[in-house]
């Protein structure tokens, strides 16, 4: 069993459906990564762009459906005692809204807004940090290949879940992942909280 366990937000808890495509053309981005892209712009069409983006999490946010299993594995560590959070991408507007949306209680939630985004490890770092944790007690769970290196940098265990969206690509990220799970319940099961 881990002291903590970091969790992605979108495509591992919950999913948020951000129109990507619509966002890129709304910003005239034509870079993969939205977010990587506005951090590079001038200051001040960044802030533009931001809170562009903000605009769209937080609506997709009030959207959001729950992933299956997460409610009942968030609630489960917590009964456990085991420290848990969310390390996103995404803006502290967009956590908070699908926290309450679907009364999933976190111990830490580090977004763009506190740390540099995964995949560096700055988030992962501070997590440990704010509960002196150390390395080898914790674990990262996420759907993306940034989850994962995040983790890998910062010297955690690392658990990819395979869904229905990265299954075709999820090969290419096991050199990263200690674990693969099939679904939260798999990794509930494992973490021998149900
Ligand atoms: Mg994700």
């Amino acid at each position: 069993m881990f002291d903590l366990i970091a969790f992605d937000l979108d495509g591992t808890l919950i999913e948020l459906n951000i129109p990507f495509e619509e966002i890129r053309k709304r910003l005239g981005i034509r870079d993969r990564f939205i977010l990587e892209a506005i951090l590079k712009m001038e200051e001040n069409e960044r802030s533009k762009a931001l809170k562009v983006l903000e605009y769209y999490e937080t609506k997709c946010a009030e959207n959001a459906k729950l992933i299956h299993f997460a409610k009942e594995l968030i609630d489960a560590l917590n009964q456990a005692g085991v420290t848990k959070g969310v390390i996103t991408r995404n803006c502290r507007r967009s956590v908070e809204v699908v926290s309450k949306k679907f009364d999933l209680k976190f111990d830490f939630v580090i977004t763009r807004e506190d740390a540099k985004p995964k995949p560096s490890p700055e988030p992962v770092i501070l997590a440990l940090k704010m509960f002196n944790i150390s390395r080898d007690r914790a674990l990262i769970v996420g759907d993306f290949v940034f989850d994962l290196i995040a983790g890998k940098k910062a010297g955690i265990k690392t658990a990819l879940i395979i869904t229905d969206k990265n299954r075709e690509i999820a090969e290419s990220y096991l050199r990263y992942a200690d674990y693969v799970f099939k679904s939260l319940k798999e990794l509930a099961e494992f973490l021998g909280v149900i």
